[in-house]
């Protein structure tokens, strides 16, 4: 399952790791619009078997080709995906942590 140690929300997410960073996807706040998909400059993100709550496929990274360089997060007009680049401090948001 995911990484919810730093939150007690019971939020459907789920963290995938390389060697340069984290991609985290919040499942449940994904609307399908598909954007992220679209504007990946290498292509990595796909459907997930996981729902959104539109009751849409949910998206999924193959981190083996993600670069970490952010454009998902961007363009998503939801909060759904949080990407961390490794050796960066996360911002308080991507953080996740209420009240910091
Ligand atoms: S961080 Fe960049 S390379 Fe990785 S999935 Fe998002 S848009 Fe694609
Ligand atoms: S851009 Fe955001 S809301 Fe749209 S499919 Fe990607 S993660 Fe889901």
């Amino acid at each position: 399952m995911g990484n919810n140690q730093q939150t007690n929300r019971d939020w459907k997410q789920e963290t995938y790791e390389n060697e340069k960073g984290t991609f985290t996807v919040f499942f449940d706040l994904c609307k399908g619009c598909g954007l992220c998909i679209e504007k990946c400059p290498t292509q990595v993100i796909s459907w997930s078997e996981n729902l959104g709550f539109m009751g849409t496929p949910a998206i999924m990274p193959r981190m083996e080709g993600c670069i970490v360089c952010g454009m998902c997060e961007l363009v998503c007009p939801e909060p759904a995906i949080s990407i961390i680049k490794k050796g960066k401090k996360p911002t308080p948001i991507q953080d996740n942590t209420p009240g910091k």
